[in-house]
């Protein structure tokens, strides 16, 4: 049903931009097979199981009753751990406890809540209206009657819902046409899937000539079903470009910093996502099990790497060797190669959910970051941007507690934050993004532009703060 509206947006391409839209190689009706044939969950529900010592619960309680493979932690924290597994296994769990087990169910419906983040087919009426004041001008060239349907296009339409891969890369051609003082799309690598990985270069005033600049890079989509970490790298890009010479502070940081985003760190992990499996966390790059594709690219870096798991058909699988999965390698070499003279004194690692800002290091609590009074300082500026945007209360924690390996020495090895602080960026950190009720990945559409604008305000601060000369 939402292949109405994707159509209004590819369409809006046909009309404005038909060279880039030949690159489209999605007909409809391959996008309603591709949907159709989205996993179902329905034997499913996530769960939330309460716990001091979450370590212990997966390995006396849930281990014995039901195999790795058959249950996928969500996220996992000091005080509980959201578990998605069959409805049966969870009735043999609560069994075995004889009734002490202290949980709740966090997702009832993981179908319905998929379909939540899924286009809905109403919004194409709008579209058409603005569609229909579109024009090409003599060049064939984009063409707008007024300023305000480039901001409908490009802001308003597209962060009204998720998008999928190729509506994105077909936005970001866009966005370099609109802003081409500003914007540079690199190709940095294909995937093994043969997807573009994108990286977006902004930068005011040439950015061949601007090496010197302090730069802020931002990610997104390193695992693929955060969707809303794509949206708001994609959203924050947008706001800065758009308020160029209208806001006095995001002129001020567009002159004085670059910023590069990727705000698809994983395209063929997130392509899966739409086509077949909403809930695929890693990358598609084959493993040692043909039947079990895809590393965790986050895991894939090389700093303090450590193997996380034996098994490639684990959620948490990040292959044999440090930068094994492809994406964090053509990473490391755009990083060491063409941005090589680039001073990176900011990074900003979008995932979710949970409404939290973490800090190095990741890999363990031993490993103290530098400049730890002036870090946090930072993280909790963050925190109260967002606050003072959007209401929303972001914790501040140490990445190390968030991933567990306080209770757990060595359980996953660095980052991409922790190789991203300790190799290049002077300042570096995560935000999980939302939400903090139970949606837990699958946040409805209607929260993109919500969370666009708190981590916006978030950005800012970080920009603020970088430029801070007593800093
Ligand atoms: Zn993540």
């Amino acid at each position: 049903m939402w292949t109405l509206q994707l159509k209004s947006i590819i369409l809006s391409c046909l009309v404005v931009l038909p060279s880039i839209c030949h690159a489209n190689d999605n007909s409809q009706a391959d996008i309603i097979d591709k949907i159709s044939s989205q996993k179902d969950y329905s034997d499913e529900q996530v769960y939330r199981i309460y716990s001091d010592n979450t370590t212990e619960l997966l390995r006396d309680i849930i281990l014995p009753i039901v195999k790795e493979s058959q249950y996928d932690i969500w996220l996992r924290n000091s005080k509980y751990v959201d578990i998605q597994l069959h409805k049966e296994d969870m009735v043999k769990i609560v069994d075995f406890q004889q009734g002490i087990l202290d949980y709740e169910v966090f997702v009832e419906d993981i179908n319905e809540k998929i379909e939540q983040t899924m286009p809905s087919e109403n919004e194409n009426e709008n579209n058409n209206d603005i569609l229909g004041n579109l024009r090409l001008n003599d060049n064939d060239q984009i063409g707008f009657s007024t300023d305000d349907h480039i901001s409908e296009i490009l802001g308003d339409i597209f962060f009204n819902e998720y998008r999928n891969l190729n509506t994105i890369e077909i936005w970001l051609k866009l966005l370099q046409e609109t802003f081409p003082d500003f914007v540079k799309l690199e190709e940095i690598g294909t995937t093994p899937q043969g997807h573009s990985l994108n990286v977006v270069h902004i930068s005011a005033h040439n950015y061949i000539d601007n090496p010197d600049k302090k730069t802020i890079i931002i990610t997104g989509g390193l695992h693929a079903r955060e969707w809303i970490s794509i949206s708001t790298a994609c959203y924050t890009m947008y706001e800065l470009l758009l308020n160029y010479g209208k806001d006095k502070k995001a002129t001020k940081y567009l002159d004085s910093l670059d910023f590069i985003f990727v705000p698809v760190f994983n395209p063929d992990g997130y392509d899966y996502s739409w086509t077949t499996d909403r809930l695929w966390r890693k990358n598609r790059q084959a493993t040692s099990i043909e039947s079990c594709p895809g590393l965790d690219i986050d895991r894939s870096f090389g700093f303090q790497w450590a193997k996380s798991h034996e098994f490639p058909c684990s959620e948490s699988y990040n292959g044999e060797v440090p930068f094994e999965a492809q994406e964090a390698q053509y990473w490391d070499i755009y990083l060491r190669e063409i941005k090589k003279d680039y001073k990176i004194f900011g990074y900003l690692d979008l995932h979710s959910y949970s409404e939290e800002i973490l800090y190095p290091y990741g890999y363990s609590c031993d490993a103290l970051p530098r400049d730890i009074e002036n870090l946090l300082e930072l993280a909790f500026g963050l925190a109260k941007a967002i606050r003072l945007t959007t209401k929303k209360n972001y914790d501040v924690i140490a990445a190390c507690k968030d991933s567990g390996s306080d209770l757990t020495p060595g359980i996953g090895g660095g980052t991409a934050l922790d190789y991203m602080y300790h190799n290049r960026a002077r300042w570096a950190l995560q935000l999980k993004l939302r939400d903090s009720g139970n949606h837990g990945f699958l946040l409805p559409s209607k929260y993109i532009k919500p969370v666009g604008r708190e981590t916006y305000a978030s950005l800012m601060y970080f920009c603020g703060f970088i430029l801070n000369p007593e800093i």
